[in-house]
């Protein structure tokens, strides 16, 4: 039994009772966290708004036998309102929130948390087109499960890349050209998003490259979940 400090994003909460909730954090050092906040739901809770989904915060917890720890403080440390004042940057932002939760082991900590912290900040200062598929993309190379795109995964040839096969895992020279047609621009965001230059990808404009990209992001993350991701199906544009 011992209390901890842990940092993360409140992924989900749910209720446990008449007052208390459950929620559902994934932090840097603790990997996921279920813990009990008590009294959560009274009227004049001292928790106010402080562990509500989508929000960064620093807890105390308390871990005794249970299956549940106890949430015993919560500070804000970013309550995002860029992102919750604009209907469609939510809409990715939970698109972050529900990966991480897949992907998030209980006591495992893991650079993603670093990472979908990085995300958020980025969707709350702007709204670059490419967003979420670089975080899929990069969540999924954190996982070691990146799709090879220097080289065919079949030969090796580093020119006319002209498919991708996602299930065989990666791009496709002309001679080996199976799964879905590639764009050599689509190509480069692929490229840039897991070799180093995510900066450079993030700030290119939205068009059918980055469309293309998201759609084999998206199959790519739902392939190695083995299931789909409910968030990303859903439509948000009025
Ligand atoms: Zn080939």
């Amino acid at each position: 039994m011992s209390h901890y400090r842990a940092e993360g994003v409140v992924l989900r909460s749910f209720r446990l009772g008449e007052a208390d909730r459950v929620v559902v954090v994934a932090t840097a050092e603790q990997g996921k966290v279920r813990a009990v906040a008590k009294g959560v739901r009274r009227t004049r809770s001292r928790w106010g708004g402080r562990l509500e989904p989508l929000t960064h915060v620093a807890v105390q917890c308390w871990r005794g036998r249970g299956e549940l720890d106890t949430v015993t403080q919560a500070q804000v440390l970013h309550p995002y309102l860029g992102i919750r004042a604009d209907l469609e940057r939510t809409a990715k932002a939970f698109v972050l929130l529900e990966v991480a939760d897949q992907l998030v082991q209980e006591r495992h900590p893991t650079p993603l948390v670093a990472s979908l912290v990085g995300a958020l900040g980025v969707l709350e200062a702007e709204d670059p087109p490419l967003l979420v598929p670089a975080f899929l993309l990069r969540a999924l190379a954190l996982e070691g499960a990146a799709p090879q795109v220097a080289a065919c995964n079949e030969c090796g040839a580093t020119d006319q890349l002209v498919a991708f096969d996602g299930p065989a895992g990666g791009v496709r020279c002309r001679a080996h050209a199976s799964g879905r047609g590639l764009s050599g621009e689509a190509l480069g965001l692929l490229q840039a998003v897991l070799g180093g230059q995510l900066r450079w990808a993030l700030a290119q404009p939205a068009g059918p490259a980055v469309a293309e990209v998201a759609e084999l992001a998206g199959e790519l993350m739902e392939q190695h979940l083995d299931r789909r991701l409910r968030s990303l199906r859903t439509p948000v544009r009025p």
